[in-house]
């Protein structure tokens, strides 16, 4: 498990007209590029930082927690 996982990205289009694209598993910015393929290599190129997966992590351990309280 997780070595097949693959990042999705949620797309958001800038008041100038550029795309930034976050990664919805580390939340880094992957790209902010106005180019379509610019943007999708630079996220087939994408590894998570591990660092971020693990504050994202206890992140949610801890609203999840907040949550049931
Ligand atoms: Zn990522």
């Amino acid at each position: 498990m997780g070595k097949t996982l693959r990042p999705e990205f949620t797309h958001r289009t800038n008041e100038d007209g550029s795309i930034q694209s976050y990664c919805s598993q580390c939340f880094a910015t992957v790209s902010d590029a106005g180019d379509p393929k610019q943007l999708q290599s630079a996220e087939r190129e994408h590894r998570c930082d591990s660092r971020l997966l693990e504050m994202v992590e206890k992140y949610r351990s801890i609203s999840r927690l907040r949550s049931v309280a």
